[in-house]
């Protein structure tokens, strides 16, 4: 945990562009954007992943769910926007802390098809 880069970046250790922070969660941009829009909503509690959650994590990750929609449309992103919960090395996980990629594109373009 103490040498977690998101705990690092959620006690202000290493700096990040934050778009967002209340008492349970923050959210900067990611630092190798996909998109015009690419977000990390981070939990401020240490959890590894998706298979690391507890029943009492529900009410956390239901918040970040309710969080997307409203950054979505500060982001200017009126067209779509993308999620994504990437876990463990298999899936594509690189930072071992629990977060959520909110990608979209302010123009027209689509997001390609996955
Ligand atoms: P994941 O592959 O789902 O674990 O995503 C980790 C993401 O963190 C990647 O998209 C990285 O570009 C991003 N990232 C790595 N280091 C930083 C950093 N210091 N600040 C912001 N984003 C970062
Ligand atoms: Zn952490």
């Amino acid at each position: 945990m103490n040498d977690c880069l998101f705990c690092k970046i959620e006690k202000g250790e290493i700096p990040s562009s934050k778009v967002y922070e209340d008492e349970d969660v923050i959210v900067f941009k990611d630092i190798a954007p996909k998109a015009d829009v690419h977000l990390l909503v981070v939990p401020r509690k240490h959890i590894i992943g998706l298979n690391d959650l507890l029943p009492e994590d529900q009410a956390l990750m239901g918040k970040m769910m309710l969080l997307l929609p409203k950054l979505a449309k500060e982001q200017g992103l009126e067209n779509g926007f993308r999620t994504i919960i990437n876990t463990g090395k298999g899936g594509g996980q690189e930072v071992f802390h629990i977060h959520i990629h909110l990608l979209g594109n302010t123009s027209k373009k689509s997001l390609p098809f996955v």
